[in-house]
């Protein structure tokens, strides 16, 4: 099984120019330079695990360099001062670039991430180009407000106009993770944009390919030079000097929580303001009432996504004692369906993980379980010609002390808990050190909107599960967030 893949190379011929360059720069102040030290770092086809190319290895020099120039462009460029309709426009226009170019972007994300196709091709890319529109749309209403003030020490006759004004921070480090790497940097750029700030950009080490063509394309709407940097590195190198640099204003940063602590950590030098999505362990309930054909594929869909690499995936199932034993059978069978292969293949549902070495991490998770007395009821294996793939994995008799319950897999692993009463489950959803987001499947309106309420998490979905729009909020709670 899955020993070698019908297709494994790009379709789409613009993708398969991009990865013809073999190598790739950083972006400092409008212009593609190589790596100032000469390295270079191989990025990897997961499922293969052949390489794909080399991107520069960037370090202090590097991100000296591109702070420097965001730090020009926000003081002494255009951007800032653009009118807001202008940096609306360029906004609109990225989004339009995206568009055009989407089959080459889902199969260079596909390539490098490895995920299926119709993930980054039908909810990925185009979640990307909905926010740089949403933010088009917003850089036309940053809006002060004016306050009423009661000061009574002025002469007689004079008024006080007192008002609040929405300024740019100035230059933003953006940091960003590889499960979805395309969305979450728009997720970073598209706001801070629209505000007039300038950024340098670090993208993932494992996933910097569609950084640099979104950059490129950015070029190609008008982006005027150093308005984006973009060096590509290590973490621990290009990532920590970019968050401890006396330059930047702001980190903006989504990823895991430990390195959320370093980031913190590294921020106190000149005091940015940081903003940190981080990582969860969120649970999905499934009431007693449940609409159970709904439920089912739902609490799967919220786990198996995306080979469970994402941040919101429902990995802490709680079923009631009566629909227990149907909802874990039906997510089992749903389980086995699910066709894993190279995500460039269009039948493929699920791709490898982003890496060998984080399948690996995922297995040994399942191991963990199983010794602590974990069942394994599907699944539970890696496979795959790179040893990249873990087959879709359901737990049972897992108790709360476990590291499968309490710890962030990140992989397509659930564990399943059945309950008896509602103060229960809340309080076994609430024992977590994460809050980031819960499910919740009930027929009753009531049992929603009350226990919605109860439920420790950044959000709540009823009857669904990772609903996401660039209008609606995705903060964390506890320590899946922190900052604003
Ligand atoms: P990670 O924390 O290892 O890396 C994230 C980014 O930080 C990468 O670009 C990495 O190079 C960089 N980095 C690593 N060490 C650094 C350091 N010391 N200083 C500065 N930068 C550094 O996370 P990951 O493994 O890439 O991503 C998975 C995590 O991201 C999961 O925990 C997931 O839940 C989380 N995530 C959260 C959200 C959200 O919105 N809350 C969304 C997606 C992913």
């Amino acid at each position: 099984m899955l020993t070698e893949f019908a297709i494994s190379t790009p379709q789409n011929a613009a993708a398969a120019a991009f990865l013809g360059r073999k190598t790739h720069r950083h972006l400092i102040g409008g212009e593609w330079v190589e790596s100032s030290s000469g390295e270079y770092f191989e990025t990897f086809d997961p499922a293969t695990g052949k390489s794909i190319g080399q991107l520069a290895r960037g370090s202090a020099a590097e991100v000296d360099a591109a702070v420097a120039a965001a730090r020009k462009a926000f003081e002494s460029g255009p951007w800032p001062k653009m009118l807001p309709l202008e940096r609306s426009k360029l906004l609109w226009r990225i989004a339009d670039k995206l568009e055009e170019n989407i089959d080459e972007l889902a199969e260079l994300e596909t390539l490098d991430q490895g995920k299926a196709l119709y993930v980054g091709r039908w909810a990925e890319i185009p979640g990307a180009i909905n926010q740089f529109r949403y933010f088009a749309g917003l850089a036309t209403k940053i809006e002060g407000a004016t306050i009423p003030t009661s000061i009574n020490y002025q002469p007689e006759g004079k008024e006080v106009f007192a008002y609040t004004q929405h300024l740019p921070v100035g230059v933003v480090g953006a940091i960003v993770p590889w499960n979805s790497p395309l969305v979450l940097t728009a997720m970073k750029l598209a706001p801070a944009l629209a505000a007039g700030c300038t950024v340098v950009l670090k993208p993932a080490e494992d996933t910097s390919l569609t950084a640099v063509r979104l950059l490129e394309l950015m070029q190609e709407a008008g982006l005027p030079d150093g308005v984006v940097n973009l060096v590509t590195g290590l973490g621990a190198e290009a990532g920590a000097a970019l968050a401890k640099h006396s330059g930047v204003d702001k980190i903006a940063f989504t990823g895991s929580t430990a390195t959320g602590r370093a980031i913190l950590d590294a921020a106190k030098g000149n005091l940015k303001r940081v903003t940190l999505e981080l990582g969860g362990k969120s649970p999905v309930i499934i009431m007693d009432d449940a609409d159970l054909d709904a439920a089912i594929p739902g609490a799967a869909n919220a786990i198996f996504f995306n080979g469970g690499q994402v941040c919101i995936a429902g990995s802490r199932l709680y079923a009631h004692s009566s629909v227990f034993d149907r909802v874990v059978e039906g997510i089992a069978k749903q389980a086995e369906a699910i066709k894993l292969g190279h995500g460039l293949d269009p039948q493929t549902q699920m791709g490898p993980l982003v890496s060998k070495h984080h399948a690996s991490k995922v297995a040994s998770y399942i191991d963990d379980g199983r010794k602590a007395g974990a069942s394994v009821l599907v699944g539970g294996e890696t496979c795959g010609p790179n040893d990249s793939f873990v087959v879709p994995t359901v737990l049972t008799d897992v108790t709360p002390d476990m590291s499968v319950v309490r710890e962030e897999i990140f992989g397509p692993v659930v564990v399943a808990t059945r309950f008896d009463e509602l103060d229960a489950v809340i309080a076994a959803a609430n024992d977590s050190d994460y809050g980031l987001a819960a499910g919740l499947w009930t027929e009753s309106l009531s049992t929603a909107t009350r226990t919605a309420r109860r439920l420790e998490a950044g959000t709540v979905w009823i009857n669904s599960h990772a609903m996401y729009d660039p209008s609606l909020p995705i903060g964390g709670i506890k320590q899946s967030g922190w900052g604003a």
